[in-house]
């Protein structure tokens, strides 16, 4: 294995042209090589590349660059003030230690916690395309009930993306093809016949920076995360929420969940169910109950359904009250 660095790549275009895969923090990829998941042939590290800031846009918005640590993001004091939602969910996450390290493109592109992925002495169509999924008939507690197929129902572990799906984030990239940028709704893929593919970036593929929209005044947010215990836990099921409320009415509401999707989970469903009602608990349930209607449980996971849904009522009832 060769290890470049930024004093070789000089540059993003010099980091894209290697052709190698990129490490920023190194909080999944070296775990994942540890265990013999990942084994890539060239790793190049862009930790020096210039794209660890946090800046105004010229519209109000934001511009995140890829190498901003978690921590850094999760204590700026606009994203406190303006996108309470993401600096909830990133301080939802990991420990002090592990956001000091992650960054905000690896944390968009972490890897699925899912046991049968990250152990090479079970079949995963995702780490090993073609050979089976462990998860269908084996101890699927922790997997998805959106989004999945009969090669793959692994859960997406991201907090911070739910919240960026939530605050509809564009994510920009610089690749073999020159600069896109991507709504992070239209990033990531559902599983389907191909689970080994998890988003649109080509190989070599970097992401630069994510850009969040300003937000209409008197928007309120916030991040609910349910898990197993109240610290260093993923997600068995999250909502972010995005409101404006104004007479008691919702004008206008983004919302997605995490820990039961095979990506962070936009519900255009829930959305509709919300807008243009009253911010009352009945109409936050309907809301849920759409959000959870194309669910499909497995053997071991039911559970998650009822639990998302009263996720995404308390997040709601918090978001609004005295709005
Ligand atoms: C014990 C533990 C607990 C955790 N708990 C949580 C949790 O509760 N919630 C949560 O959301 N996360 C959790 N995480 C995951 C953590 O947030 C991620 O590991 C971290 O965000 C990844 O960022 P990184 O910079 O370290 O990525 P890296 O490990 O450096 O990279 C991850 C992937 O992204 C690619 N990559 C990195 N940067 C770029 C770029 N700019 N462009 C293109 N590709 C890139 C790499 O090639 C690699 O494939 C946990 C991790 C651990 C180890």
């Amino acid at each position: 294995m060769e290890v470049f660095r930024y004093s070789q790549a000089k540059s993003v275009e010099g980091a894209v042209r290697s052709n190698g895969t990129f490490i920023a923090g190194g909080t999944t990829l070296v775990d994942l090589m540890k265990l013999n998941v990942l084994r890539p042939t060239t790793v190049v590290d862009i930790n020096l590349l210039p794209l660890d800031k946090i800046e105004p846009e010229p519209n109000g918005g934001l511009r995140i660059g890829a190498l901003v640590r978690n921590s850094d993001l999760a204590w700026n004091a606009t994203v406190k003030e303006k996108y309470t939602v993401l600096s909830e969910a990133l301080l939802s996450g990991a420990s002090p230690q592990l956001r000091n390290m992650a960054t905000t493109g690896g944390n968009l592109l972490q890897k699925t916690r899912c046991y049968y992925y990250r152990d090479t002495n079970y079949a995963c169509n995702k780490r090993d395309p073609g050979s089976g999924c462990s998860a269908l008939d084996g101890f699927n507690r922790i997997h998805a009930v959106l989004g999945g197929s009969k090669a793959c129902v692994a859960v997406h572990p991201s907090d911070m993306a739910v919240a960026m799906m939530a605050l509809e984030a564009t994510v920009h990239t610089n690749g073999p093809k020159g600069e896109r940028a991507i709504a992070l709704n239209d990033f990531y893929l559902v599983p389907g016949d191909t689970p080994q593919h998890e988003n649109v970036l080509a190989p070599g593929e970097m992401i630069t920076h994510v850009t969040l929209p300003a937000l209409p005044s008197g928007t309120r947010s916030h991040y609910l995360k349910l898990r197993d215990r109240a610290q260093y836990e993923f997600a068995l099921a999250s909502a972010a929420v995005v409101v404006k409320v104004s007479g008691g009415r919702i004008e206008r509401a983004r919302i997605a969940l995490g820990g039961v999707g095979t990506k962070p989970w936009r519900s255009h469903e829930a959305e509709r169910a919300l807008e243009g009602q009253s911010a009352n608990e009945d109409t936050f349930r309907k809301a849920a109950d759409a959000a959870m209607a194309e669910a499909k449980p497995l053997k071991f996971n039911g559970f998650k359904i009822e639990l998302a849904k009263r996720g995404l009522v308390r997040a709601l009832k918090t978001t609004t009250e005295s709005a």
